[in-house]
């Protein structure tokens, strides 16, 4: 784990209310005098249930700020080199969406290390067509954002639903990443793929003719081991679709998805596949490197001259 550690490693699927640290949480709900009790092996739903545990607290411009930093510098004790955090933009009876999408940028521009950070503006599945017209607008504000994403509980809505919203992001030069197959629903699965996004995330259930076209067109995949062995209820790492895409040598980045749900960190993750597929230090560097190539900023092409992996 310690040369993991130690390895220069890439973020690309990182939720800001998912990755908060548990202390922070817990102080903020002592603060608000709320008491909410969480457990660690959390169905989908209850998952849901816990980020409007988090949602009801991270409510003022100063919290969102204070998680943001917090964010970065934990992304930055595990070696992160470039981290995307993801989140969608929410307005409170304390802030507006302007101000919550400020307090972050404000975070990442003060913040002293040497990590590269961007944001995706997410898109939920779960709220209306017009707040994600509402997040795109709000992305055009600011150059860290380099990215759109499509997340939320997939019990709810399709991305046929959104497809215009999408379309119009990648009109106007903004990468897009959307969260598939995380239920089976062949559908809504062969509808993202027909768009052609730049990344998918998770792909948990995909049917043969899914699975052969996203090989097919080589899009990349983020993959969050803990948190896609949760959703399909493994019980090991092997049983993953990683080793699938893995022989066949497709793009593929290592991500954490929600540490704070998943109680992990980004090194963790990598030792997990490492440990299950037997991967060496150089197999990893050369997924590193791989992962690299998928982000939505161009920061790799003078990073990896300066410090060869
Ligand atoms: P936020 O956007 O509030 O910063 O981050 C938390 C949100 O990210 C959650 O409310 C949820 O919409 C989304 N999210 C986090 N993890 C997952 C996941 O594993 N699957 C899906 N579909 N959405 C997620």
């Amino acid at each position: 784990l310690q040369e993991i550690q130690a390895l220069p490693k890439v973020e690309l699927h990182a939720h800001l209310n998912g990755s908060l640290r548990k202390e922070t949480l817990i102080e903020f709900l002592a603060e608000d005098g709320k008491n909410e009790g969480f457990d660690k092996d959390l169905t989908m739903d209850e998952a849901f249930r816990l980020f409007s545990v988090v949602h009801s607290v991270v409510t003022r411009p100063d919290r969102v700020e204070r998680i943001t930093r917090e964010m970065l510098e934990d992304f930055e004790k595990e070696n992160t080199v470039y981290l995307e955090i993801r989140t969608s933009p929410k307005a409170t009876q304390f802030m507006t969406k302007l101000e919550y999408l400020n307090s972050i940028i404000k975070a990442i521009r003060e913040f002293q290390g040497k990590m590269v950070t961007k944001v995706l503006i997410s898109v939920n599945r779960a709220q209306s067509v017009e707040a994600a017209w509402e997040n795109i607008e709000l992305a055009k504000n600011y150059p860290e954002c380099v990215g759109v994403e499509f997340s939320g509980n997939p019990n709810i809505a399709k991305f046929r639903d959104f497809l215009e919203v999408f379309n119009h992001a990648r009109d106007i030069g903004m990468k897009v990443s959307i969260h598939t197959a995380e239920i089976p629903d062949n559908e809504d699965t062969l509808d993202i793929i027909r768009f052609r996004p730049d990344r998918l995330g998770h792909c948990c259930y995909l049917e043969t003719e899914a699975e052969n076209l996203i090989i097919e067109n080589r899009i990349p995949i983020e993959i969050c081991p803990s948190s896609n062995m949760a959703t399909m209820g493994l019980t090991s790492m092997i049983d993953h679709h990683f080793g699938r895409f893995y022989t066949r040598s497709h793009p593929i980045a290592i991500c954490t998805d929600d540490t704070l749900l998943l109680n992990t960190t980004l090194s963790k993750e990598y030792y997990l596949v490492a440990e299950t597929f037997h991967l060496t230090i150089d197999d990893l560097k050369r997924i590193i490197r791989e992962s690299a190539l998928m982000s939505f900023f161009d920061w790799h092409t003078s990073y990896f001259t300066q410090n060869p992996l």
